[in-house]
């Protein structure tokens, strides 16, 4: 396919992901406070976001605001993150990441790309989730689903794994102000119908515009 074809393919996907998920929510539950989803952002490496929309709601009782994070003890931190998975490097980030918001962006989240990866722990796919929930800016969150059901439409090889050039091929082909929506939507869609074993291409939406379905190969 050449860029305009796929950019116009990805535009057709958009649209049907809006009509098959018209709400488009972030899958973890940070009520509307951007340290939570920054924190949450962090232990939803390796790890389903609905178990740490579990341990969030624990930890968030515990240490309520990001200035209780920062000092906090790091073991109980620790303990309480545990089920998260990678709990030690998880918990020294968000204490630290917590730390640095107060101390360099007086408690404020940066709302520029640049800003937020000097925090500990965030690198470009919970910046990019900060940005597009937070501040309403374009993004590309490149997580599993996002990575495996693209290459599957055709808009890279589907053995392509690097994020950071898939974000930047995604950012290419579509209006980047519809980024952020996308991801979530495409979460939805990776969860419920493009599976990542046995995805449902027989009542897929999709199917007509899907290149692992028709056997295009780049
Ligand atoms: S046709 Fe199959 S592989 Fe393609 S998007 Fe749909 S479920 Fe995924």
């Amino acid at each position: 396919m050449t860029k305009k074809e796929k950019a116009k393919r990805l535009e057709a996907v958009i649209d049907r992901l809006e009509t098959l998920y018209p709400e488009s929510e972030c899958a973890l539950n940070y009520k509307g406070d951007p340290w939570k989803l920054l924190v949450m952002g962090r232990l939803s490496a390796q790890c389903t976001d609905a178990r740490v929309n579990i341990v969030s709601e624990e930890l968030f009782s515990r240490f309520p605001t990001a200035y209780d994070m920062a000092e906090g003890d790091l073991s109980e931190i620790e303990e309480i993150i545990k089920p998260c998975g990678l709990y030690r490097m998880k918990a020294d980030n968000i204490k630290a990441a917590s730390q640095m918001l107060i101390d360099r962006f007086s408690g404020v989240l940066p709302s520029e790309m640049e800003q937020l990866l000097k925090l500990p722990g965030v690198g470009r796919k919970i910046a990019n989730l900060l940005l597009g929930d937070v501040y309403g800016k374009g993004a590309i969150v490149c997580d599993t689903h996002c990575i495996r059901i693209c290459g599957r439409l055709g808009m890279y090889p589907e053995t392509l794994r690097d994020p950071y050039k898939i974000e930047m091929i995604l950012r290419s082909l579509m209006d980047i102000e519809k980024g952020s929506d996308f991801c979530h939507r495409i979460v939805n869609f990776g969860r419920e119908i493009c599976l990542a074993r046995g995805p449902k291409c027989d009542v897929c939406p999709l199917s007509d515009l899907c290149s692992h379905k028709k056997g295009e190969r780049e």
